[in-house]
């Protein structure tokens, strides 16, 4: 699976770190790191995270577990 984060429209709400945490997560400038190609095991995690960013700033592309 790829993620992609539109930056422009991402406004740090770090929901999708909370969704998931071993795949999103916020440096010490509070800008937005992730991993963006994760093990299928973070599938379920990051399908969360693209579901409750508040302005659908994650696209999802790639096989899907
Ligand atoms: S939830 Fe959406 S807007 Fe918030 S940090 Fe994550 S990608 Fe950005």
């Amino acid at each position: 699976m790829k993620i992609d984060v539109d930056r422009t429209t991402c406004e740090i709400h770090a929901q999708c770190v909370f969704a998931a945490p071993d795949v999103f997560s916020l440096d010490e400038d509070d800008e937005l790191v992730y991993d963006a190609d994760p093990g299928p095991e973070h599938d379920e995690a990051v399908r969360s995270a693209a579901l409750v960013c508040p302005v659908q700033a994650i696209r999802v592309s790639g096989d899907l577990a």
